[in-house]
């Protein structure tokens, strides 16, 4: 009960009508200053909270934990929203099973529903579970990762093919579902371009001179791979060569970065018209039903999930 507020008296028969009003409402006025006295508030955001727990708080502290349940909300939100919608899981069923190479446990080789390069080998490993980035996926989901790009490295290299592997992680606020993009290259192409160097220096560039991070990263697997050196929380973006050599950018600023980054490389060194890139045309079911089988011809003798099935 607060002190120094006599309530009672407020309510007293004998006093007329508009008078007791008049008199409720000073009353109403005491109670509420005497409140905001003892707790410290402002008068016009005090709530009639007593019984709170968090009764002691201050409003600024109120507002903060105001803000970050809104904002937890929206996440989840978006969350859902995205999973929901999202062509990569495959609850929602809209990826067709011709599009589908090859699936281990927690991980699947897929053709995108777009060709960006013509004719060359374009495919996508995915992690079942909607992770935001490769970054972030358990252990054994990695090791499945490693399965697959180890397993495509062996056999495209028959072919005279590099795998060139990359990942553009950001944009989470969107909740993106993880891929790893890889494209086989004639290895010729690759060498006589300086590949490496051309991805090197086109990461070199993104973030300008401000960059407060180290703008390259060299991925080693003694020192833990894109998992263990690219702190957790950024976008980033990284790109791989046959699993020989291994780049990362932390991606500072979104807004100086595209998803197009590494195929508007791809493109100009296997000389692919950059609109293809930008409007990529889909890739139909029947011609991934056609690829698929081709692509099983390739990959019968390196298909490591048939361990799984043993
Ligand atoms: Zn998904």
């Amino acid at each position: 009960m607060l002190k120094g507020v006599k309530v009672r008296k407020v309510y007293e028969d004998e006093i007329e009508e508009p008078v007791r009003q008049k008199k409720v409402r000073i009353m109403d006025d005491q109670l509420h200053k005497q409140r905001i006295k003892e707790k410290g508030l402002q008068f016009d955001d005090l709530e009639d909270d007593d019984q709170q727990p968090d009764h002691q708080k201050t409003r600024q502290e109120k507002n903060k934990e105001n803000q970050k349940k809104g904002e937890m909300l929206f996440q989840q939100r978006q969350q859902q929203k995205a999973i929901s919608e999202c062509e990569f899981c495959l609850s929602n069923e809209k990826l067709s099973q011709y599009y589908i190479l090859s699936q281990s446990n927690n991980v699947m080789l897929v053709l995108p529903k777009q060709r960006f390069y013509n004719a060359y080998t374009h495919l996508l490993i995915v992690p079942m579970e909607h992770v935001q980035c490769i970054r972030d996926v358990e252990d054994e989901t990695y090791e499945e990762i490693r399965n697959y790009q180890k397993c495509l490295v062996g056999a495209f290299d028959k072919a005279n093919l590099e795998c060139i592997f990359y990942e553009n992680a950001f944009k989470f606020k969107y909740v993106p579902h993880a891929i790893i993009e890889c494209v086989a290259i004639p290895y010729k192409i690759s060498k006589e371009a300086n590949l490496n160097l051309y991805f090197k220096q086109g990461m070199d560039e993104l973030d300008g001179f401000w960059s407060t991070h180290k703008k390259i990263i060299e991925i080693q697997k003694n020192k833990g791979g894109i998992r263990k050196q690219i702190p957790k929380g950024f976008a980033y973006f990284y790109v791989d060569f046959s699993l020989k050599l291994g780049y990362a950018h932390v991606i500072e600023n979104e807004n100086n970065f595209s998803s197009n980054f590494a195929r508007e490389i791809l493109a100009s060194i296997l000389s692919v018209e950059k609109s293809n890139v930008l409007s990529p045309k889909p890739r139909t079911e029947q011609e991934a039903k056609q690829e698929n089988d081709a692509f099983q011809l390739i990959w019968k003798s390196y298909d490591w999930t048939r361990m799984l099935k043993q």
